[in-house]
């Protein structure tokens, strides 16, 4: 396997791939003021193994096409949804972010947690704009720096991650400039980072490193991801997920 497929093999058996918790999604949805409708078409953009897909198949109705780049992820969405009465129906789809098959004008709400920095922020933001219907909704939760000032460490170290992290502030600034205006914001808690997503990938670093029989590439993927877990308990006042929900305006 390349360093790839390792990181998709460690990441693959949990419930989520980032930072977020079903409250979380249920608490952006509240934001979001959808017409009350049988037929809602919506996106969920960078899925995953699907937390957030089945919070929203549980509380909506209509049809949630769940995008993500790899099949691996998708499959476990697929055995997921079979286990649970739902309000929408999802179909899966393998595509890229940057490149999606969807009608100008066809979606209600676009939904994305922790996956539209893999595109970018900006790029993001408005190259989706235009599949959403006029009035629909914008739903993205993105790192972002929660104090206007912080250690050189945290800052180098995200700077060379992702150069787009910023303030909420100039989030919501993209955000209006792209064609949309803010309805909600808050910030993910510890809880969304620790109990939902950091605690159940280090339950997996032994399973993952006896599959890849102590590989020293196996061994290197879990360094890396004690080391992202000790940034966050170090620097965790300086920065976390915020939770974006606009609506489209033009
Ligand atoms: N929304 C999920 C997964 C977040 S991790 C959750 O919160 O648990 C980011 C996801 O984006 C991963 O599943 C990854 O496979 C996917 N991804 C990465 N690049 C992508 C691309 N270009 N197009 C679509 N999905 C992509």
């Amino acid at each position: 396997m390349n360093e790839l497929e390792l990181i998709i093999d460690l990441h693959r058996f949990n419930e989520r791939q980032g930072p977020g918790s079903q409250e979380d999604t249920l608490r952006a949805l509240q934001f979001c003021d959808l017409p009350d409708s049988d037929v809602l078409r919506i996106a969920d953009i960078g899925s995953g193994t699907g937390a957030q897909t089945l919070t929203l198949a549980q509380h909506l109705k209509g049809k949630i096409t769940a995008i993500d780049l790899f099949d691996e992820f998708l499959n476990e969405l697929e055995k997921r949804k079979s286990h649970q009465p739902l309000g929408c129906e999802i179909e899966v789809l393998q595509a890229s972010m940057d490149e999606l098959p969807f009608k100008t004008e066809s979606l209600d709400l676009i939904w994305s947690e922790g996956a539209i920095y893999n595109m970018g922020f900006e790029k993001g933001a408005k190259y989706w704009n235009q599949f959403l219907k006029p009035g629909g909704y914008l739903a993205v939760s993105e790192i972002t720096w929660i104090t206007n000032h912080r250690p050189n460490e945290i800052e180098e170290f995200w700077k060379s991650e992702y150069p787009e992290i910023a303030t909420a502030s100039e989030k919501i600034r993209i955000l209006e400039t792209a064609g949309y205006s803010l309805r909600g914001y808050f910030k993910l808690s510890e809880s969304s980072w620790i109990d939902s997503y950091y605690q159940q990938l280090s339950n997996q670093f032994e399973a993952f490193l006896q599959r890849h029989e102590n590989s020293k590439e196996a061994n290197e993927i879990v360094e890396e991801s004690k080391r992202e877990i000790e940034l966050y308990q170090k620097f965790k006042q300086y920065y976390s997920y915020g939770f974006y929900v606009a609506q489209k305006t033009d």
